[in-house]
């Protein structure tokens, strides 16, 4: 029977990250996902690195942290291009609404980002329809390519004697309140601990052994063009709502009601999906636009792909008319959320060698600075970030 000091359940960007921090200090360390390819929330991701956003002590830390890192980290990949790069981010505010109230959303950023009119929105990304918004604030961004980083965090894992295995991890192995590894594909594998970071499937894991977190997740669609479909598109910027319906829903995950109904076994959609468009173009040219975020409690749940496309595609066409009716493919995916807007990290309650390492909102800034940091870690509650973030908060 194999054994490792440390085995990581999912090879997403959150636990390709974790494991590659934790082989760079030296560890034994076995990287299992279920896919060879890069797949979960992150193959559908945007890849925004959010580090203007930080509005508390904690965030601005966490944003200053990324921002020094990705430099760093694009060196340290070598041979992997991640294609990190800063942008311009337009954020575009709907032509009924009032910039000046919209402004109060971003008085608290660490880097706030600057009104435009709609004379200076236009002038930055000439495709924007100019009648349908009152104005837009701009902020520098950073950006990567997702699938690049993921693989990238991953091949370096593997150059530093990391191992990484492909197949499903149908259970934990355990005795009593101790876990001792994991099942893949029937075979035992052991290890001293095991971390948790298989996106929005970590909460059935968790459930599996009896453990019940608010570690929930969100079903996300878009819509993707390829470089070829999109060969005539060049867009000077990156362009999202400033208004984001989806920062709203999830910060309904906190309320005791909604979750009490995540705690019952059938599939529910718990509020009404909410459309966001946003469009933003990558550095091979291919673009990803959307997106649709829904509630619903089963990972099986599947929306009507015709239904979502064209409401995805009547959105952006008001803000972006020549890019909503490229062709293009609608995928959907499931993205992690906790119920308090902060990552879940460190031991699961009440069991043994057990850690989590997941349910990041923002995980292209924040999840990498914790990465390291969670390698490095001995006493995750005296840990001035992660003791933050220690999943027995929640009890
Ligand atoms: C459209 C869209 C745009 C986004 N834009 C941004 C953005 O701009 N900035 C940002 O910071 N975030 C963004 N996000 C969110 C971000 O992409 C995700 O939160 C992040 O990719 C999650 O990474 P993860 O590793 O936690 O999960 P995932 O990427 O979902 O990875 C989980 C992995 O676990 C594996 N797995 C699960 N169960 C098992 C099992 N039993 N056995 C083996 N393997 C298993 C899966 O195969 C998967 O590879 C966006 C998300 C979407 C959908």
């Amino acid at each position: 029977m194999d054994s490792y000091r440390l085995i990581v359940v999912g090879g997403g960007l959150c636990g390709a990250a974790a494991a590659y921090e934790l082989a760079k200090k030296g560890a034994s360390v076995l990287l299992v996902d279920e896919s060879a390819e890069v797949s979960g929330a992150t193959r559908y991701s945007y890849g925004g690195i959010a580090y203007w956003a930080g509005k508390t002590q904690l965030t601005n830390e966490l944003c200053a942290a990324a921002r020094a890192r990705y430099p760093q980290l694009s060196e340290e990949l070598l041979g992997y291009d991640i294609q990190f790069r800063p942008r311009s981010l337009l954020l575009t505010i709907d032509g009924d609404r009032n910039p000046v109230e919209v402004a109060r959303d971003y008085v608290c950023c660490v880097d706030k980002p600057q009104l435009l009119t709609v004379a200076e929105a236009v002038e930055r990304e000439p495709l924007l329809e100019a009648q349908n918004i009152s104005g837009a604030f701009e902020v520098e961004h950073g950006h990567v390519c997702p699938v690049a980083m993921t693989q990238a965090y991953r091949q370096a894992f593997e150059r530093l004697g990391g191992t990484i295995r492909i197949g499903l991890v149908e259970k934990l192995l355990r005795e009593g309140n101790a876990i001792k590894g994991i099942q893949l594909e029937g075979e035992a594998i052991e290890s001293k601990h095991v971390v948790i970071s298989a996106g929005a499937w970590s909460r059935e894991i968790l459930q599996q052994q009896g453990v019940e977190l608010p570690l929930y997740f969100s079903h996300a669609e878009m819509i993707e063009v390829s470089s070829a479909q999109a060969a005539d598109i060049q867009m000077q910027s990156l362009v999202m709502p400033a208004e984001q319906k989806r920062f709203g829903l999830e910060a309904q995950m906190g309320e005791a009601t909604v979750a009490a109904q995540w705690r019952q076994e059938e599939d529910k959609e718990l509020m009404p999906p909410v459309l966001d468009a946003g469009v933003i173009q990558f550095q091979d040219g291919h673009i990803a636009m959307g997106q649709i975020s829904r509630i619903q409690t089963s990972t099986a749940a599947r929306a009507n792909a015709e239904e979502s496309e064209a409401a995805i595609r009547e959105k952006v066409r008001r803000v972006l008319p020549k890019v909503a009716d490229l062709p293009g493919q609608w995928h959907s995916t499931l993205v992690a959320l906790s119920g308090d807007g902060l990552p879940l990290i460190g031991p699961v309650p009440g069991l043994e060698n057990l850690l989590l390492f997941s349910g990041f909102g923002s995980p292209f800034v924040y999840a990498v600075p914790l990465a390291q940091r969670f390698a490095q870690c001995s006493n995750f509650a005296k840990d001035p970030w992660l003791g933050k973030m220690l999943p027995a908060r929640f009890l």
